[in-house]
């Protein structure tokens, strides 16, 4: 005997039906088939009678797509015509019930227990009716006969003995086919129309197969077996092949809807095992649940996830509960006498507060009852009031080999804490198949992101990144990351997923990953309008574990978001000056958000493009060294344009080149006033532990102020004016053998910025096109400094920069 469950989603249409009566046609055995209501009906008629209750005419044309659904599927459903017509009438006329009950809950205004009851089991009652017709060699048992429940706080509950006694009893003389309702069945005493629970099809087919002691209970879902995680959640979630019965309870009673909780104990009390199928995939294996669930053989750690959002924790605290015994037997007993199921526990070993998980339906009730049966000591202060906190949830890990396995605690907090989620209580059992925790709601997708990931997927790591800004640099990022994609994930195991873009007003986010063939064209067509602070919030809402934003523009305001980011976990690499040379204390307080919240804050590129200069001086600085001088040509652009100025090229034409290759800022004006190297030699010399400011620069200028005040035209067109200045200079430092450098320096706490005249031997005579020299003098490198020198511009060099940046993060070598 085998008993066959086919839920909502199996059977919503004409076209379901005929492929479940196929996957019927193959079984060789008797057998029961249980059905749930339609797809989606049980969900309308609730919330049908909830309008119909409230007055609102609304509910009639909810009610017409129910009667629409069902007029639908007998129309198609592949039967004779004669057979229609009488299937037909029998549809209508329980249509028509159901329209009666509706109206009068409508002019009553009041919904009772009892009608809702009545009203959902028409979805189970339509829908057996109608398949019965499809199956025609079936022969239909009336459930409400068979179950039998008992009622308490508004709930059933089977009585096991007497239905069980009434099953087995209809069995002896039925055919081997039967087909019945799911979820639906009658109160024992009062005979009146009850249910199982919402999901609770899945308990119907669970009776019938402990009842008839059946050789297997088949779950037919539309998902390939029991998951790892909510597939609806996480999109690489996989099927687990094979769960124990407590492992299938632990997770399915935390969430995992795919099996209504109390499905499991009737067939696990007789050892029936629970096949989990796929009704579009009937070919796919599914999952197997038994007693040993053959869990020797799985070495995961854990096997799945499983959460529930609708979560409030309640806390009855006080110094007088210490040493006080019976505070929790009347915690317990105040919430039993009301009903209210109890998720989680927790109480730390001072006794000076036990908190519990309840559903948010029952938090005010709970709270109520709690403050009442501690009256007496709330008024005397031995305990406060009761606190209420909500909109969370909890999340559970499960799987027997927890107990095998040491550190798996270590694990789960580790993982929540490097994504900036703080856990307000936990629990584990002591049979140790379960850590439940609970944290607020709108991290959940994030924890359960990050908590997969980091059990399942440790094949390889992920990094999800945002990246802001493709022009010439972020143009070169993405195409050397698009190019190095698949190296990285064969020898590092690395995937580089990038789940935003954005520039300019126009950002698109993608959580499965941008394909970064046609990433342009997917942002003009798909982008949506942006700003900053949309940016922000559209990154931290995405909820998205190892994150790192990469900005690739010049812009302030985006450097101001990046605090925001960062105390959300999410580091920031970044190629844009701005926030590292902005006013010391927020350059420290980001530096200072990124040590606490252990992610990282890293703007090599900022001075000298690619070379190594940051990371150098961090290194000296952390093995025990002293910069006590740094001197530096750190603007490539300035030496490029001094390195090209010839006698037929003037100066303004070399500017102009400059920025036509790249090297130069969008707005060579900040190069040529100096600011960037100003910008470039305050970073260095905080990272070199010292505190400036820009203001500090003393700056000796080679461009006239008045070359920057007006507009980019006019400065185009004004510049020219310097030509013959330059030409006169150049001839002259020609004869005298000597270059011209703008040089950054600090010592002695001073900071300055000015154009030098070097000769031939002089370190910074030889610096070809726009390359950068840095002379950093330590107490160690002293004698004869350390020297950098390279390419310090061009956007295909600082993109390399910002890469490697991206790639430290992952911590690959
Ligand atoms: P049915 O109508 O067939 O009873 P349900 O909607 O009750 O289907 O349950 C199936 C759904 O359960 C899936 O579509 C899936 O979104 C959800 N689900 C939640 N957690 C899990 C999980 N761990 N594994 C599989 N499905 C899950
Ligand atoms: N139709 C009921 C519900 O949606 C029972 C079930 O589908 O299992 O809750
Ligand atoms: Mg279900």
């Amino acid at each position: 005997m085998k008993v066959m469950k086919f839920g909502g989603t199996s059977v919503g249409s004409a076209a379901n039906i005929a492929n479940v009566k196929k996957i019927i046609s193959g079984v060789n055995e008797p057998i029961v088939v249980v059905v749930s209501a339609f797809k989606s009906i049980t969900d309308k008629l609730l919330t049908t009678s909830r309008l119909a209750a409230a007055g609102d005419y609304s509910y009639e044309r909810e009610f017409r797509e129910i009667v629409e659904q069902h007029v639908t599927v007998v129309c198609k459903l592949d039967i004779s015509e004669p057979q229609r017509e009488k299937l037909a009438v029998e549809v209508n006329k329980l249509l028509d019930e159901l329209s009666n009950i509706f109206k009068g809950v409508f002019l009553i205004n009041d919904l009772s227990p009892k009608t809702s009851d009545k009203i959902v089991s028409y979805g189970e009652r339509l829908s057996t009716l109608i398949i019965s017709y499809s199956f025609s060699d079936y022969e239909v048992l009336d459930v409400t006969e068979l179950i039998k429940t008992d009622s308490a706080f508004g709930k059933h509950t089977p009585d096991m003995e007497l239905s069980n006694k009434l099953i087995r009893n209809a069995f002896e003389n039925s055919s081997k086919k039967v087909l019945v309702a799911g979820f639906i069945s009658t109160c024992k005493t009062t005979g009146e129309i009850t249910n199982l629970g919402r999901g609770g099809s899945d308990y119907t087919a669970a009776i019938f197969a402990s009842a008839l002691d059946a050789n297997i209970l088949e779950i037919w879902s539309d998902v390939d077996g029991f998951m790892s995680a909510d597939p609806k959640v996480i999109n690489n979630a996989h099927v687990i092949e094979n769960l124990t019965f407590t492992e299938a309870t632990e997770l399915c009673n935390f969430g995992a809807k795919v099996i209504y909780p109390p499905t499991i104990f009737p067939v696990y009390h007789k050892n029936i095992p629970i096949r989990i199928k796929n009704t579009f995939k009937p070919e796919a294996p599914g999952t197997y649940i038994s007693h040993d669930g053959e869990i020797r053989k799985s070495k995961a750690m854990i096997k799945g996830i499983s959460s529930i959002s609708d979560s409030c924790l309640i806390t009855v605290q006080g110094l007088g509960m210490v040493g006080i015994i019976g505070v929790n037997f009347r915690i317990f007993r105040a919430l039993a006498k009301n009903g209210i199921s109890v998720f989680l526990v927790s109480q730390a070993s001072s006794e000076n507060s036990t908190s519990i998980g309840v559903r948010s339906a029952d938090a005010a009730l709970a709270v109520s009852v709690l403050e009442e049966e501690f009256e007496k000591e709330i008024s005397l202060g031995s305990i406060n009031r009761v606190l209420l906190e909500s909109e969370l949830a909890t999340v559970a890990i499960v799987g027997e080999n927890m107990k095998y396995t040491p550190g798996i605690a270590g694990k789960l907090f580790e993982t929540l804490g490097k994504s900036g989620i703080s856990v307000i209580a936990c629990a584990q059992g002591a049979s140790e198949v379960n850590i439940s925790f609970v944290i607020k709601n709108k991290y959940l997708r994030k924890a359960l992101n990050s908590i997969h990931d980091s059990f399942f997927l440790s094949e390889y790591k992920a990094l999800n990144l945002f990246i802001v800004g493709i022009g010439t640099v972020g143009g070169n990022l993405i195409e050397q990351i698009r190019q190095q994609q698949p190296k990285l994930m064969e020898q590092y195991a690395l995937k580089l997923n990038v789940v935003g873009i954005a520039r300019g007003r126009k950002a698109l986010f993608c959580r499965e990953g941008i394909n970064l063939d046609n990433y342009k064209t997917e942002l003009d067509e798909k982008g949506i309008t942006s700003s900053p602070e949309i940016l922000r919030d559209g990154i931290i809402n995405m909820n998205i574990f190892n994150a790192v934003f990469v900005d690739c523009t010049a812009s302030e305001p985006v450097s101001q978001i990046y605090g925001d980011l960062m105390s959300q976990n999410i580091s920031v690499v970044t190629a844009n000056k701005v926030a590292a040379s902005s006013a010391y204390d927020n350059y420290i307080k980001l530096k200072n958000t990124a040590r606490e919240r252990n992610i990282k804050f890293l703007f090599e590129t900022n001075v000298g493009a690619g070379l190594p200069i940051i990371n150098t001086m961090n290194s000296l600085i952390n093995s025990g060294d002293k910069i006590v001088k740094i001197e530096a040509v750190l603007s490539g652009t300035l030496n490029f344009i001094f390195n090209t100025i010839s006698k037929d090229i003037p100066f303004s034409k070399a500017i102009y080149l400059a920025k036509e290759s790249g090297y130069s800022e969008p707005d060579p004006r900040i190069d040529l006033s100096g600011m960037d190297v100003v910008r470039k030699l305050v970073i260095l010399t905080r990272e070199a532990g010292y505190q400036v400011e820009q203001a500090d620069v003393e700056k000796n200028l080679f461009v006239p102020q008045e070359y920057f005040n007006g507009t980019i035209e006019e400065f185009w067109a004004n510049i020219r004016q310097l030509d013959s200045e330059f030409e006169e200079r150049r001839k002259k430092l020609e004869s005298e053998h000597k270059h011209l450098r703008f040089v950054a320096k600090y010592e002695n706490g001073k900071c300055e910025v000015g154009l030098q005249e070097v000769g031939q031997n002089h370190p910074f005579y030889d610096l070809e096109g726009s390359n950068n020299i840095i002379q950093i003098t330590t107490e160690r490198y002293n004698e004869y400094p350390m020297i950098i020198k390279g390419y310090g511009a061009g956007a295909s060099v600082t993109a390399a920069g910002v890469f490697s940046d991206i790639i430290s993060i992952a911590n690959v070598r």
